[in-house]
């Protein structure tokens, strides 16, 4: 039977939650001990793929086509686990499965409530993972901060497991943060009782507290949250800020976290084997010669719009001994300013995924600098239909050239829906989403990359490559490099005369893991460090008698 670690967030939003849950599956598993995740999000929204970015980050895809909150993405590169939809619960989907049972007439004579019918469906949902996954632990990440109206039943329902698990099967642990006064000199406790307070109001006692913080915590702070919140002095578990995430599992491991879970869940102790994450961290600490890749895209003013973009970069990076050196440029800007000396330092483009008109002829000229000035691009989904647009006005002589998604009435629509998609008019989980199979064209760069013949990645679109223009763009130098096995879609194309110029209509960077990067990021980078830019140049070796 699987055991149950619930993780709760207080203070305030983003303390890193995401981080520790992923983090907890990274100590775990190096001690053998088989782990997933499950995040719980309190909005009323079925998943976030209706959400702007903005509003939420990036969309994570898991294989089975699931549109996820974005530390999903965390805790497949943590754990090193493909996850599926049950990794993924909101309260949109558990009050719609609610409502429709009832429609159905399953509680028929019932008054139907929060607790327990709500509560119940939430806990479905646990032991769903639970049983399908068969992991010895599921670990649990209660989305939003305690206190929320929102979170109460997702808190209820984690309450309520103890007692129907047993005790040695749950363990609650609280993540909070602990401000610095400047003024003072001081990192405050108070938040923190107060939101433990909160917990215990709710029924739930943590057993163990983790406590970041931007400034060491001294062993006297430790002391005052044990005593006022009523945990083990040693379940009291620093979290300092460190420079990069991947060293989270590390700082936890050192504060005797593995262990404390270990002994407090009953479970098999083995010695923890953190040696991979021991090199992959001292490789990002180690000064390294940069690569400038600029990334441009709609969502730049938030990062987290690319998360796993500039994490599947990274990888790459690392994989080359180099250090990478993003510039965010922001497609509209481009656009408008019509001024392109921003990408004149830069030895790779990427243009990642995204939705809608704004900014696009930004992408497209970034696109055209890079087939113009032979810089490698890499385009994501979006950025493939960038690369065709671009490409197409390029072989047919015609600006006209674009997507229907951009412009529904273009005289050359290169990409488009497909006839059988015409239809479609609801929006939401519409999309063609998650895995389907590529069949590489031997010799490309994409098949060389890859090193077999058959992929699956991972999808979430509705506008295809247009099959009419296939023989055109072909002609003029537009190599079809991915198809799916039927032909009928263009899953990869790549520009024949040109160091590096390759687009994929699925999305590579959901499957890129640290110390296996995906293959057509790490050959992307392969190909950016190679370019020598104005400026970049190494300094000369200098004679020593001089
Ligand atoms: N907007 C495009 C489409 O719907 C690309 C989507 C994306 O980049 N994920 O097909």
């Amino acid at each position: 039977m699987s055991k149950y670690i619930f993780v709760t967030g207080g203070v305030v939003s983003s303390v890193g939650k995401g981080i520790t849950v992923a983090s907890i599956g990274t100590i775990l598993k190096s001690r053998q001990i088989s782990v997933t995740a499950q995040k719980l999000d309190p909005y009323l929204n079925v998943d976030p793929g209706t959400m702007s970015p903005y509003q939420h980050g990036e969309v994570f895809v898991t294989q089975d086509g699931a549109e996820t909150d974005l530390d999903l993405g965390n805790y497949e590169r943590f754990i090193d686990v493909n996850l599926t939809t049950e990794s993924s619960v909101t309260s949109g989907q558990i009050y719609s499965e609610v409502i429709a049972k009832e429609r159905r007439g399953d509680f028929l004579g019932g008054t139907i409530q929060v607790v327990p019918h709500v509560t119940t469906e939430i806990k479905d949902r646990f032991k769903r993972l639970a049983e399908k996954s068969k992991a010895d632990v599921v670990i649990i990440e209660v989305g939003g901060t305690v206190g929320d109206i929102e979170g109460l039943p997702f808190l209820e329902a984690a309450r309520q497991m103890r007692n129907e698990v047993g005790r040695d099967n749950v363990l609650y642990v609280h993540v909070t943060l602990l401000p610095y006064l400047n003024s003072t000199k001081e990192l405050k406790t108070k938040p923190t009782q107060h939101s433990v307070n909160e917990l215990r109001r709710i029924g739930i006692q943590p057993d163990i507290i983790a406590c970041r913080s931007d400034y060491p915590i001294s062993e006297e702070i430790r002391n005052k949250i044990s005593l006022f919140c009523d945990v083990e002095r040693k379940a009291v578990i620093p979290l300092t800020t460190v420079s990069t995430i991947y060293e989270v599992p590390l700082v936890l491991e050192a504060e005797g976290l593995g262990e404390l879970v270990v002994n407090k869940l009953k479970l098999k102790p083995r010695p923890p084997d953190l040696s991979q994450w021991r090199e992959l961290v001292s490789l990002i600490k180690t000064p390294r010669q940069p690569v400038k890749i600029a990334l441009v895209g709609k969502y730049v003013e938030l990062e987290d719009a690319y998360f796993s973009v500039r994490e599947a970069l990274q990888h790459a990076i690392l994989h080359h001994g180099r250090d990478l050196e993003l510039i965010w440029v922001s497609s509209e800007t481009l656009e408008n300013s019509g001024d392109d000396s921003v990408l004149r330092t830069v030895q790779g483009i990427i243009v990642p995924g995204g939705f809608g008109i704004r900014g696009i002829e930004g992408m497209v000229r970034a696109a055209t600098y890079a087939r113009e000035n032979k810089i490698p691009y890499l385009g994501l989904c979006l950025g493939m239909h960038v690369m065709v647009i671009e490409f197409g006005r390029y072989a047919l002589g015609s600006k006209e050239a674009n997507s229907t998604e951009f412009d529904a009435k273009t005289r050359y629509p290169v990409i488009d829906f497909l006839p059988d998609q015409k239809g479609q008019k609801i929006k939401g989980g519409t999309m063609r989403l998650g895995n389907y199979p590529c069949k590489l064209t031997s010799g490309s760069r994409a098949d060389r990359a890859y090193g077999q013949s058959l992929i699956y990645e991972r999808h979430r679109h509705r506008y295809e490559f247009n099959n009419e223009y296939r023989q055109r763009l072909e002609k003029a130098g537009l190599v079809l490099s991915g198809l799916s096995p039927d032909g009928r879609l263009v899953e990869v194309c790549e520009v024949a005369d040109h160091p590096w110029m390759l687009a994929s209509q699925f999305h590579p960077e959901f499957t890129s893991r640290p110390g296996h990067p995906n293959p057509l990021f790490r050959d992307f980078i392969g190909a950016a460090k190679n370019i020598l830019r104005e400026g970049a140049q190494p300094p000369l070796p200098l004679p020593s008698n001089l």
